[in-house]
């Protein structure tokens, strides 16, 4: 059996946490707080204790879906990403770019966040921008 632990920051919010996640034999199986971090001091919330249990879950997606004859499909990122940059040009020149809006999400870093609302701001020429971060 294969055991280590691997230090990382939490997933689930802005706020940075610090913890360890257990790995056994390559598969993710628990989470410790970490006691030296300064942002959380050994704690961690709910969300935050249970942070691994996502890593291996068979609901969690895996590859971009369309809606094609009214099934969600896998399709490649290619056809995702294309499929998107039509129906926003589509939608921006029918209605104007305020009828187009961006969620952000804590699951992704904050330059990552960072270039979402710059995209949206400064590519597609809107302000509707937000974030689920905001606990
Ligand atoms: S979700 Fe909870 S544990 Fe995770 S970073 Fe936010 S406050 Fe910390």
């Amino acid at each position: 059996m294969e055991y280590r632990t691997v230090l990382t920051t939490c997933t689930y919010c802005g706020c940075g946490c610090g913890l360890y996640l257990e790995v056994m034999d390559g598969h993710v199986v628990n989470t410790i707080p970490c006691k030296t971090s300064p942002v959380n001091e050994g704690k961690l919330c709910v969300k935050g204790w249970n942070v691994h249990e996502f890593v291996h879950s068979p609901k969690r997606l895996t590859q971009p879906l369309l809606r094609k004859n009214g099934e969600l499909t896998p399709v490649s990122w290619d056809e995702a990403l294309d499929f998107t940059v039509k129906r926003l040009r589509e939608i921006r020149e029918a209605h104007g770019s305020d009828c187009l809006a961006f969620l952000a999400s804590a699951k992704v870093t904050n330059e990552e966040n960072y270039l979402i609302q710059k995209f949206a701001r400064a590519a597609v020429g809107t302000n509707n921008i937000d974030h689920c971060a905001r606990l």
